[in-house]
């Protein structure tokens, strides 16, 4: 894992993720915490070696991979863990996101990987996300549903941490289809981001590139957008001949249009997700309905 210094207070460890790492009076936060106990590990040795000890710990979302290092944390240093109340439910038990995954059903072993099924860590304070502190740290909590339905970010004097808002345009290529659990609120997200990013002077999402220009973020946080309104276009063209069709169908088409071959089932249910997100996102704007033949749930277009 790799320390980068954004200013005097505020730091940045990357590894596979961006841990943010903030630092007031005597007070030190923590922001997200790595996939397992080696990210919590390399987290906490990066953080005394600046000489902090860390007082909180604040989950942007419950994915796997920004909090399965928590349990470590916090057996090892006490602190106090921070989430908005859905991700909390998750974090204090991590099987619904395989279940959620898996529409409820007992989620299969391929989904209860360390990836996608973290070890439990509870938040000790559930947040509403308008917090302007936390642990006595002044600053300042921005919602950013969309990627996750509670996800927040973190904005502390120069620098604003987003989580999984938007994806840095390499690893976005890579995936081709974000995952989404809600595509109407990540672009409405997005949008809002991009109206606070002139104020600050560091973006730090997730994973991937930290940003030290308004530009630079911007550019990647359209990119996200665009790709969002490309995926409601290719879903509206995989319904466009009038036919109805189910969600495993749109998925197909989908997939082929941007030349993905899935192969595993975390892949499937991850690309099912955003799909179904969109499928959603259309009916609530009254451009799809749902049709039931044949026992299937199928989408067609209303014009
Ligand atoms: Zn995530």
């Amino acid at each position: 894992m790799q320390l980068f210094e954004l200013n005097a207070h505020t730091w940045v460890i990357q590894g596979g993720g961006n841990i943010g790492v903030i630092a007031h009076e005597d007070r030190c936060l923590i922001i997200d915490s790595g996939l397992d106990k080696d990210a919590g590990r390399d987290i906490l040795k990066q953080v005394k070696n600046l000489g902090l000890t860390p007082t909180a710990l604040l989950i942007t979302h419950a994915h796997a991979d920004h909090f399965g290092g928590a349990h470590y944390l916090v057996r090892q240093t006490g602190l106090k863990v921070y989430a908005t109340r859905v991700e909390a439910a998750v974090m204090s038990s991590p099987i619904l996101e395989p279940l959620y995954l898996f529409s409820g059903a007992q989620p299969p072993r391929e989904l209860q990987h360390k990836f996608l099924l973290a070890k439990p860590s509870p938040a000790d304070v559930i947040l509403t996300g308008n917090e302007t502190t936390i642990d006595e740290i002044p600053l300042r909590l921005i919602s950013l549903p969309g990627h996750s339905s509670e996800q927040i970010g973190v904005a502390f004097g120069d620098t604003l941490f987003v989580g999984d808002a938007f994806l840095v345009p390499d690893i976005l290529d890579k995936h081709r289809i974000p995952f989404y659990s809600d595509v109407q609120a990540g672009l409405a997200t997005l949008a809002t981001l991009k109206t606070q990013t002139p104020t600050f002077r560091h973006v730090v999402a997730g994973h991937g590139e930290i940003y030290s220009s308004v530009e630079q973020a911007n550019r990647a946080i359209d990119y996200t957008a665009e790709r969002l309104e490309h995926i409601l276009e290719m879903t509206r063209q995989a319904l466009a001949s009038g036919e109805p069709r189910s969600t495993a169908d749109t998925l197909r088409e989908i997939c082929r249009a941007y030349h993905i071959k899935i192969s595993t089932m975390p892949q499937y249910v991850l690309y099912q997700t955003t799909i179904q997100s969109a499928l959603t996102t259309l009916y609530a704007r009254g451009e799809l309905a749902p049709v039931f033949q044949d026992n299937q749930l199928l989408w067609q277009r209303t014009a």
